[in-house]
């Protein structure tokens, strides 16, 4: 009779179970490795948090988060008002319901609230994570932003609306507590819009709408996702090890900010076309630029009519634009942001060895290309990645120290990255002539002896520098190593101090060596008997 094998172990498990959907399902179905947010020995609820008994402490006004924000984002002061706002009404009721916990826990459950959940509406690359992204750093809680077209109705590839969570517990290092505080920022919410039905989308559209408006009331998610077979299977592992105790394994959503995002572009015709139509007594031509004055006229009805339903957008009240930036606005980004992207170009450069600097009308011509791309301040990135690439691969070792971007470079970049190239290698040969000539001067004041290159010794010892990709001193010191006891011989023969050293003595310098000191010890040999 055979035995039965024994048991495998989680590890192996686990190999073999990602193997197997591997084989079975391909790239489609995940096997994540799933890590623990907790030790065993040091569970969730145990976990000293960085901040003591608290996991966060909010202390901010309004305006100490858009000053925060006025630092990295320019323009969308409406956005930051609004949202600064938001955040601090969120969070002081977040503090006061934690007080009242401790003193009333029923009290605290029953508190109404209706939370600051945030809809930004604007294009694309005008600031919209960049602001949300800030707040978080600012405050101090974990931030997870994903793409609303990833979801369906069943869940995305790779997990579910709920894994949202789960990443805010990921991002809070394993705090659970601290996770529950955190920010789920949501991207082209638009496309989960059932009007205009566009992919087929309407009915997966509305069931997403229904699973996240579940996360945005409360609800307690499991830190343990049912499609990742692998947590599941510790949980399982664990649940025996801890002899059949269970220990808390949810995330409460009752806390935790959503601001959802998109461009909703059919959004300003709907509602300059309701203006127009002197509803309101709005007598202009429909209206092509959401901005925050186009924007006082949206109101739910609106979104409904986008296609939303009711209760989702119900859970949505605070609500702004952020507008489309101008050539004006980037060139703004380019100068004054913390974060622009002109630090970053001046940290690659200087990276080469290169300082660069940037004329004022050349950050025009950039921001007015940039616009033309119509990806907000993304269009900046596109620019400038076009404009330097080729300066970052000739210029770095080009033996050029400094970069002026001018209008002309914006211009006509190819010109004058060939005239620098030029003035680089001068500027290359400059130094290592400089370099070669330092040698000479060493030796001199070491050994009393004097070497002069000659031009054409000059050129060789700079060619072979390059050839052999040596740097000069270390050259010179390796083909004139003899040097110091050679000339030295000869002095003692013949007097002489000033050696003379032509291209020859670059390409031989031992031959040179040693003819220089036969010559002295035999001048009848040499050079005397023909003068004689
Ligand atoms: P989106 O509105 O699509 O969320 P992002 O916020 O991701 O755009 O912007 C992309 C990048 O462009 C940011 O990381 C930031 O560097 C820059 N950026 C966008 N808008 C602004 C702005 N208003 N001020 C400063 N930088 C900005």
């Amino acid at each position: 009779m055979t035995q039965n094998p024994p048991f495998p172990s989680p590890e192996e498990l686990k190999a073999k179970l990602s193997e197997f959907m591997k084989t079975n399902f391909g790239d489609k179905v995940a096997f994540t490795t799933y890590t623990e947010p907790q030790t065993a020995e040091a569970p969730a609820e145990e976990k000293p948090s960085a901040t003591g008994d608290e996991p966060f402490v909010f202390d901010f006004l309004p305006r100490d988060i858009k000053a925060h924000l006025d630092r990295f984002v320019i323009k969308q002061d409406e956005a930051k008002k609004v949202l600064s706002i938001a955040v601090c009404d969120h969070y002081n009721h977040v503090n006061y319901l934690r007080r009242l916990e401790k003193e009333d826990a029923a009290r605290a459950e029953e508190t109404e609230y209706a939370k600051q959940n945030v809809i930004l509406v604007g294009p694309t690359g005008v600031g919209k994570t960049y602001l949300i992204k800030h707040i978080a750093d600012l405050i101090k809680v974990p931030f997870v932003k994903a793409d609303a077209t990833k979801f369906s109705e069943t869940g995305y590839v790779g997990g579910d609306v709920e894994d949202l969570v789960r990443e805010l517990v990921d991002k809070a290092d394993g705090d659970v507590q601290l996770a529950q505080f955190g920010i789920i920022y949501i991207d082209e919410i638009d496309k989960l819009a059932a009007a205009g039905n566009m992919m087929g989308r309407d009915v997966s559209g509305r069931g997403v709408q229904t699973t996240l408006l579940k996360l945005m009331e409360e609800t307690d998610v499991p830190l343990r996702s049912a499609n990742d077979l692998q947590a599941q299977l510790q949980a399982a592992f664990e649940f025996q090890r801890r002899g059949g105790k269970a220990k808390r394994e949810t995330i409460s959503t009752r806390h935790i900010l959503f601001v959802v995002s998109g461009a909703f572009e059919r959004l300003k015709q709907q509602v300059s076309r309701r203006l127009t139509q002197g509803q309101i007594g709005f007598n202009t031509e429909p209206r092509l630029v959401m901005d925050n004055e186009l924007f006082q006229y949206v109101g739910t009805q609106d979104f409904i009519e986008y296609g939303f339903e009711p209760e989702f957008i119900g859970r949505l009240p605070v609500r702004v634009v952020c507008e489309e930036l101008a050539a004006g606005d980037l060139y703004q980004i380019m100068k004054f942001s913390e974060g622009s992207i002109l630090r970053q170009y001046e940290r690659a450069f200087r990276a080469y060895g290169i300082e660069i600097s940037f004329e004022d009308e050349a950050l025009r011509l950039m921001a007015e290309a940039a616009a033309k791309e119509k990806t907000g301040a993304r269009g900046l990135l596109t620019v400038w990645e076009k404009l330097f690439r080729d300066y970052k691969y000739y210029l770095a070792g080009s033996g050029l120290s400094q970069l002026r971007v001018s209008a002309e470079l914006v211009r006509e970049p190819k010109k004058v990255l060939d005239r620098l190239m030029v003035e680089g290698h001068k500027q290359e040969e400059a130094a290592l002539e400089k370099s070669a000539l330092a040698f000479t001067e060493d030796f001199q004041k070491a050994h009393g002896l004097e070497i002069v290159f000659d031009p054409p010794a000059i050129a060789r010892l700079i060619e072979r520098a390059h050839a052999e990709r040596m740097t000069m001193p270390d050259l010179c010191a390796h083909l004139f190593k003899d040097y110091q006891f050679g000339l030295s011989l000869v002095h003692k023969n013949s007097g002489q101090k000033s050696f003379v050293l032509g291209r020859e003595a670059i390409d031989a310098p031992d031959k040179f060596l040693s003819d220089l000191v036969v010559q002295s010890h035999y001048p009848r040999a040499s050079g005397q008997t023909s003068s004689s």
